[in-house]
């Protein structure tokens, strides 16, 4: 029998803010284990929560972004369950008022919406050593502010969910709101998925497959779930609601646990934290800090600047570069051979000596170089090698080019004794060109720049050597 396959996302991610959502303690990866906890985010009794409100304004920012209408009302709650690495035995979370609702993204002209983001706090870690036997409680993480979007079930295949994730971790990069390293689990993907007859309206039941860590992994645990529910319902047999964990090493999931329902978890408003509310004009000083977003970066660099997709794309792999590009462009406008010089020679260097967060020369330098070539200063070789050394010692273009003996005289006397000559040598060549037969100008283009030597750039030369040919 053929399915329809039915998909919905819960994409867990924890926003950069300094410190965590709930006290003070700074939140860092990587750190000393149950080094930086407090009494309130390792839940001792009695411990009361104060709101971090840059977690909300990230929260707002990342709602944005993802074309949600923000509730100027919300408010958290307390939901209800006991695992170790959760010792107060609730989870701060945003249950009956969230932060935002009614989004969308658009993949590959697709709109998949969102249903809400609501706001929460992250738990704690468990280490299970295998040698020991024992698990142990690492409460770093415990506290840190998290958001979780929750799509509807628009998806209807594994790469639409990776490319997805993929958008929404771009965009929240993009914003600053969280670094979306899915290898350090500051993104992290649930995946809801169902599969019912072809075009009937009633839909399955849904496994959910929880905490998956990478692109790929996403796409492998929905094409084996897709291929796992569709041989269940071949036999006959129905599939059984439940939450699996997806093994990354063999590429199957397995059971974890039977699905909780909401009712199971016995939400309540949490009595500590007031509800928040934000005035118009605050959600408008937060919007101004929504830079542009990939895509429609994308749409310029593409629409407006005459750039080929692919040339967009690298630009944008990280914001730094697309912002350096787009400084660069303001101050001088050619468009396609500044993104060339930056995809070519500027990515070769980065690629040769790494690049640190920051570049040793400005956009302004950038697009000097640029238009150095342009007014025929120096020459494509030239550039080439001035980059090098703006990107290592971060000096100006124009300096360097002096230095090195780079910048080219224009000798015109000598180009316009050489293009004397060529036309005197050539007659015939010079007949054709004259006569509409335009493709032996480069013929005499070359003899003269044989005889200017290096005492001229080229587009000087083909400047006066066309003048000199319609006289
Ligand atoms: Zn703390």
């Amino acid at each position: 029998m053929k399915y329809d396959v039915v998909i919905g996302l819960e994409i867990h991610a924890e926003l950069s803010t300094q410190s965590k959502i709930f006290c003070g303690c700074a939140q860092q990866f990587g750190a000393e284990t149950n080094s930086l906890c407090c009494a309130g985010c390792s839940s001792f009794p009695g411990a009361l929560p104060l709101l971090n409100k840059r977690a909300m304004e990230y929260a707002v920012i990342a709602g944005l972004c993802l074309n949600c209408k923000i509730n100027s009302y919300s408010a958290f709650d307390r939901k209800n369950y006991f695992y170790p690495d959760l010792p107060k035995a609730y989870q701060v979370s945003q249950f009956f008022y969230p932060i935002c609702s009614d989004g969308y993204l658009e993949v590959k002209g697709k709109k998949i919406r969102i249903n809400r983001i609501h706001v929460e706090e992250d738990a704690g870690k468990l280490i299970h050593d295998e040698y020991l036997g024992v698990s142990l409680a690492d409460y770093n993480r415990g506290g840190v502010p998290l958001i979780e979007i929750v799509t509807e079930p628009d998806i209807t295949s594994a790469e639409e969910a990776s490319e997805f994730a993929e958008m929404v971790a771009y965009n929240l990069r993009y914003a600053g709101v969280c670094d979306a390293k899915m290898e350090e689990g500051s993104l992290r993907c649930d995946v809801n998925i169902s599969l019912k007859p072809q075009g009937s309206k009633e839909l399955g039941v849904r496994a959910e497959i929880k905490n998956l860590n990478s692109f790929k992994s996403i796409e492998r645990a929905i094409e084996y779930e897709i291929k796992r529910q569709s041989e269940i319902l071949d036999r006959g047999e129905k599939v059984k609601q439940e939450t699996r964990r997806f093994n990354d090493n063999n590429g199957r999931t397995i059971p974890m646990r039977s699905k909780e329902e909401a009712e199971d978890y016995r939400y309540f408003p949490d009595p500590d934290i007031p509800a928040i509310l934000f005035t118009e004009e605050q959600l408008k000083e937060i919007a101004k800090k929504v830079p542009l977003l990939p895509q429609q970066r994308f749409d310029i660099y593409t629409n407006q600047y005459g750039l080929p997709p692919a040339d967009a794309k690298l630009l944008l792999t990280k914001k730094d570069y697309s912002d350096f590009y787009n400084e660069s462009v303001k101050i001088y406008n050619n468009y396609k051979d500044t993104a060339s010089l930056f995809i070519v020679e500027l990515f070769r260097l980065i690629n040769d000596y790494g690049y640190d967060g920051e570049f040793k020369f400005t956009p302004a330098q950038f697009a000097k170089l640029v238009k150095m070539l342009d007014d025929g200063k120096i020459t494509k070789a030239a550039q080439k090698a001035i980059l090098g050394y703006m990107f290592n010692e971060g000096k100006d273009p124009e300096d360097i080019a002096k230095e090195r003996g780079l910048i080219i005289e224009n000798d015109i006397e000598a180009v316009q004794k050489a293009i004397a000559e060529v036309i005197a040598e050539n007659p015939k060549a010079v007949e054709q060109y004259k006569s509409g037969i335009e493709k032996v100008f480069g013929f005499l283009m070359g003899q003269t720049a044989r005889k200017v030597g290096k005492s001229a750039s080229p587009s000087i030369i083909r400047e006066y050597l066309i003048k000199a040919l319609q006289d």
